[in-house]
């Protein structure tokens, strides 16, 4: 299987460490508001990743966090906590604001058929982890006390720039008038935050350092947004994972973080593969709560349009493309993927015979599998089952095809998550009106063969007559 590398900017073969097991950390939602499109677009993006390694006979381990605490607003250590934020917005303290849209993502995750991560861990509940990592990269000489908290010394890890390809010399040169002077380096970032000295924070914790000059002891902190997914995927995947995954956004600075802590705390490489879901936009633009288009999944589904139509959506551009969000190709991803449930629902209606000429569906599934190999490409797998699905239309499913039929069904299943295997056969009564109603029409008698088929589509059932007798669909 072949994923690019941001790493190294190729598309190369996926070698895991220990195959078949592989390891992969996502980076997860900042659980102070509802999620927008935006953000479920990466993260079905990742489902796929990890479908198609299930699918292939990998065994993925797959841990993402959830970032309940320290997330700061601005990724310049300064500003308030996003957590913070939110609480103030809702009238609520910040853990109650954690919990419900910890609740509210994990809901989500379930509704979009996402699968269910190994481990889902709490930034809030790795407190001690992350400070013994901090203490880590301070015996080794990584980090330096200000007044705010404790820092990274980014000019002591040589290769702090190599992810993102940063122009460090660029950045100090632009520094920002409010860049915070007792910074050493303009992309050094906090490990560990004080609390402020006049305010008790709702989320704050004692820790072994204190701001200069203040006494020991005197002052809880929180730690900075960065240094939990370093800590949290040690813990629970060892220090060098397979697969790294995030929203592009992460690149220059969290990602670029995560790699600067993480390799100087083991001396190993972090991650042997990055893998980065590109931006989505709607009208040309960023998608942000800010901007007023951070649409929901209640969004969606207020306008009757399914989560799996949405999934649909997602996976017709290639996650390194740019994509747009739009109500326009939502409602075409809608339009067919009720063509595919019908397709799906020919399983029902083999006819009972083994002969079969027509297409040869575990070749249908061959391609699918040699898109998704191909760096996951999803538009192209999405072309391949929508070719199946027309030929479907010249060629009847027979007895003899339906075993085939019935395991790439599945395949698309398992790989795209769309639940097309979730439909019953129609039961005895809804077969009787149709055997009558070709009954009717044998019999040429149209005004009882319309009045049954008028009396099946109030039913919810259409059909479409074929030289081999009609066939039903859901309407
Ligand atoms: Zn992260």
């Amino acid at each position: 299987m072949k994923l690019y590398n941001t790493l190294t900017r190729n598309v190369e073969e996926l070698k895991p460490l220990h195959a078949p097991e592989v390891t992969v950390y996502t980076c997860g939602p900042t659980v102070y508001d509802y999620l927008h499109v935006g953000n479920w677009f990466t993260y079905v993006r990742e489902d796929t990743l990890i479908r198609t390694l299930l699918a292939s006979g990998f065994k993925p381990k797959w841990v993402m966090n959830i970032t309940d605490v320290g997330h700061l607003v601005s990724d310049a250590d300064d500003g308030e906590d996003k957590l913070e934020k939110g609480a103030r917005r809702e009238g609520k303290t910040a853990w109650d604001v954690a919990k419900f849209y910890t609740a509210y993502f994990e809901k989500g995750l379930e509704r979009l058929n996402i699968v269910q991560p190994d481990h889902l861990p709490r930034a809030t509940e790795h407190i001690a982890e992350q400070i013994e990592l901090i203490k880590k990269l301070e015996e080794k000489g990584y980090t330096y006390t200000i007044s705010d908290g404790v820092y990274y010394d980014t000019s002591k890890f040589p290769s702090y720039a190599d992810l993102a390809r940063l122009d460090l010399d660029e950045q100090e040169a632009g520094k920002r008038v409010q860049f915070n002077t007792e910074k050493r380096n303009v992309g050094d970032f906090a490990l560990w935050k004080f609390s402020p000295a006049d305010r008790k924070r709702d989320m704050e914790w004692d820790s072994p350092w204190t701001p200069p000059g203040a006494p020991e002891g005197s002052r809880k902190g929180f730690p900075g947004w960065h240094i939990e997914c370093s800590a949290m995927s040690m813990k629970y995947l060892g220090e060098t994972l397979d697969i790294h995954a995030g929203g592009i956004d992460h690149l220059p600075v969290h990602h670029t973080n995560e790699i600067a802590q993480s390799e100087a705390a083991t001396g190993k490489q972090f991650s042997r593969h990055w893998m980065h879901s590109n931006h989505i936009t709607i009208d040309g633009e960023k998608i942000s709560k800010s901007l007023g288009n951070g649409i929901t999944l209640e969004d969606i589904e207020a306008k009757g349009i399914s989560l799996e139509a949405f999934r649909l959506h997602v996976l017709e551009s290639h996650y390194r493309s740019q994509s747009k969000f739009s109500w326009d190709s939502l409602q075409a991803a809608q339009n067919r993927l009720k063509s595919w449930q019908a397709f799906a629902d020919l399983r029902f209606q083999a006819l009972n015979t083994d002969d079969y000429t027509g297409p040869d569906y575990m070749a249908y599934l061959g391609d699918v599998q040699r898109a998704l190999h191909d760096d996951l490409n999803t538009p192209r797998a999405l072309a391949i089952i929508s070719g199946a699905e027309a030929g479907s239309v010249q060629e009847p499913i027979t007895n003899g095809e339906i075993e085939n039929f019935n395991a790439f069904l599945e395949y698309i299943d398992d790989v795209l998550g769309l639940r097309l295997l979730v439909s019953k056969d129609v039961d005895d009564e809804i077969k009787q009106l149709i055997a009558h109603r070709e009954a009717a029409r044998t019999a040429k008698d149209w005004a009882k063969s319309d009045e049954l088929r008028d009396q099946l589509a109030k039913q919810g059932i259409g059909l479409r007559d074929t030289s081999h007798g009609a066939v039903w669909y859901r309407l």
